[in-house]
């Protein structure tokens, strides 16, 4: 089995579903006491948070960076970071490092691809929902459309992304607000929904939508389930 490092605590929340994730997914394949082996660097995320909203984006990949490069002195053989949003730095990061970097929208792409999705809709993050660094990277790399809610649904599933869910606090109400932007994405062409926030799946389970989800965090966990199997 090969090592894999996970930058985490971003936040903590999403870290714990990826670990258990993780470990599931290789206990699943060799079964009896098997676990994954797993480098983890979990970082403060408050002072990613504040960096993030100050816009100060070089200043969150010299933190990454730092992080990354210990995981692999540390002897891990690839990377994942366990964020959607924080992929807006992965360039940075991938170029720091001689182990390769698994990253989330391409493990997503793929997944949608394989079950012939082609139009998307997409939550996470503001900078996740309206910046370039994802969904451009699913428009010209893969050829999948990608539609995000309107600007008073991307604020409001901002806000309880960084109020609620990075807090572990999961509400009834916000769940409904969810739901009825899932649905409207939906009605706007949206064959399937990427949960691109690595907490939102604590709040919203397949079962509660007709709209397939595409849940990053289940995804990203397997990709790197396969890498540590992989020969
Ligand atoms: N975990 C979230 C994501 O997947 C948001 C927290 C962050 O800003 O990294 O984007």
């Amino acid at each position: 089995m090969k090592t894999i490092g996970m930058l985490g605590g971003m936040s903590w929340e999403s870290t714990v579903s990826y670990y258990r994730a993780i470990n599931q997914g290789v206990k699943a394949a060799l079964g009896g006491l098997h676990s994954a082996k797993i480098i983890l660097y979990s970082v403060d995320f408050q002072e990613i948070e504040r960096l993030q909203h100050r816009g100060d984006w070089g200043a969150t990949a010299d933190i990454l960076v730092r992080a990354a490069r210990s995981v692999e002195q540390a002897g891990a053989d690839g990377l994942i970071i366990c964020t959607n949003t924080m992929h807006k730095v992965a360039d940075r990061i991938e170029h720091a490092l001689s182990i390769p970097l698994m990253h989330i929208a391409d493990a997503t792409a793929r997944q949608l691809l394989a079950d012939g999705v082609r139009r998307v809709g997409l939550l996470g993050t503001r900078f996740t929902m309206e910046q370039p660094f994802y969904r451009d990277r699913l428009r010209e790399r893969y050829g999948i459309d990608v539609l995000v809610p309107e600007m008073d649904d991307r604020e409001r599933v901002h806000q309880i992304i960084y109020t609620e869910l990075c807090l572990g606090q999961i509400h009834e109400a916000s769940r409904r607000e969810y739901l009825r932007i899932i649905a409207d994405l939906q009605r706007a062409g949206a064959e399937a929904v990427i949960l691109g926030c690595t907490e939102i799946a604590l709040l919203v389970q397949p079962e509660q939508t007709e709209v397939p989800l595409y849940d990053t965090t289940a995804i990203h966990a397997a990709d790197a389930v396969n890498f540590l199997l992989a020969d």
